[in-house]
């Protein structure tokens, strides 16, 4: 078995703080291994939003009274902590939406919209979630806007020798994930957006992953949108946000029309809100907001180094271990490539639902199946992987409980 030099977070105590691994399934402790499709959440994200249910729910911005006064502070509080995270020159770059997804189809249906003409070019990879796909397709069928995208090479890495030859001078934005969630692929954000910028578009990045798993500051990303979901860095589901630059967003018409976003509105006609309410409208996701700055706190307490430390090492230490099983391939980068902890499996023989189905008897939880990326898995020529991602809660025992399980999985189906 492989030796790796264990960084020094107190991995017993951090799990102590996540409730929902401490328990058994099937018998067995419990193995989670579904973080890219949501982390677990620490009992100060849990306390953050009971305290705020319990003393300060009020409707934000309208009220003048205490409960509102403070469910309002607390919201913006929530804004500056993510600013500080993103390292974004202005709270008022961030915008709160419903997550990942709802960040970028507001990009798509508000930039786009009033940006994209027939014949502009959209750039996406083969890599993306179909969170980052679909909004670009549905404004280019009402723009005449065409995508193009950039393939991957055989170990799942971004051709960006292609990279030159797609941007034209028709490219008007470049949409990339910082980290893919089904190959653990890390994307060289700076550089492509150098090289987009330098064509004169856009850039875009995903931060789903991202944001969970590595350091992210957007000035030194050097990308114009930068988007994430809270329910992935052990925040609460149903908040997220988009970070955009201010020119932009300032240029940028509404997305959703309603309260919150209007500065005056007349029976015909209305004008908006400053930024960042013209983009939210409606009420918003108040306990959401202070729930995901309490996980961005958390992470902070820990130490983010030490978190990132420890990520890498359990991504050495499982690709290591996992070529001691036979039959089993791991799609993507190698340990010496940029990548998370994040790992695709194909076992010689067994379906992924099969796989995905006797480890959870074993107490292992994965997700198997096409992972939002149907156009990645036709690119690698299969239907479906299983797939096992990591966080900072991960130990090095389970990733030998998910070896042995996938060993015992390779020997009943043989
Ligand atoms: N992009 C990537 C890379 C993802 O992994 C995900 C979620 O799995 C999303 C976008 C969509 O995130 P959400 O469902 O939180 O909007």
């Amino acid at each position: 078995m492989a030796t790796v030099a264990r960084p020094s977070l107190d991995l017993d105590s951090l799990r102590r703080e996540f409730p929902a691994l401490q328990q058994d399934v099937n018998g067995r402790p419990l193995v989670y291994l579904d973080s890219a499709a949501t982390a677990q959440r620490p009992r100060a994200v849990l306390e953050a939003l009971r305290a705020f249910y319990e003393h300060d729910n009020a409707n934000v911005h309208r009220g003048l009274y205490e409960l509102a006064r403070r469910a309002t502070d607390a919201y913006e509080a929530a804004r500056v902590t993510v600013a500080r995270f993103l390292n974004a020159p202005s709270p008022a770059e961030v915008v709160w939406v419903r997550g990942t997804t709802e960040a970028i189809n507001l990009v798509a249906a508000s930039w786009g919209g009033a940006n994209l003409r027939a014949g502009d070019e959209i750039l996406v990879t083969v890599l993306e979630h179909h969170s980052n796909l679909v909004p670009w397709q549905l404004v280019a069928q009402r723009t005449g806007a065409v995508l193009r995208s950039v393939d991957i090479d055989d170990r799942g890495r971004l051709r960006l020798d292609q990279l030159d030859e797609l941007l034209t001078d028709r490219t008007r934005i470049v949409a990339v994930g910082h980290a893919s969630n089904a190959l653990g692929t890390i994307n060289p954000v700076r550089e492509i957006a150098d090289r987009a910028h330098a064509a004169g578009a856009l850039v875009l990045v995903d931060g789903a992953q991202g944001a969970a798993h590595l350091p992210v500051d957007v000035q030194a990303l050097g990308c114009d949108f930068y988007a994430f979901s809270g329910h992935k860095v052990g925040g609460p589901m149903g908040i997220g946000v988009l970070w955009g630059r201010r020119e932009l967003l300032d240029a940028m018409p509404p997305y959703q029309g309603g309260g919150e976003m209007i500065a005056r509105v007349e029976l015909q006609q209305s004008t908006w809100a400053e930024l960042p309410h013209k983009f939210e409208a409606g009420t918003p996701n108040v306990a959401g907001a202070v729930g995901l700055a309490a996980a961005l706190d958390f992470w902070d307490a820990v130490g983010r180094e030490a978190v990132q430390a420890h990520e890498d090492a359990l991504a050495r230490y499982a690709l290591d271990r996992l070529r001691d099983v036979p039959g089993l391939r791991v799609l993507g980068p190698d340990s010496t490539e940029a990548r998370t902890a994040v790992f695709s499996l194909a076992l010689d023989g067994v379906h992924p639902h099969d796989i995905a189905t006797i480890l959870d008897a074993d107490g292992i939880a994965i997700r198997a199946g096409h992972h939002c990326a149907q156009p990645l898995m036709r690119r690698l020529g299969v239907p479906a992987t299983a797939r096992a991602s990591c966080f900072a809660y991960t130990t090095f025992e389970e990733i030998d409980r998910l070896a042995i399980a996938l060993e015992a999985a390779g020997r009943i189906f043989a």
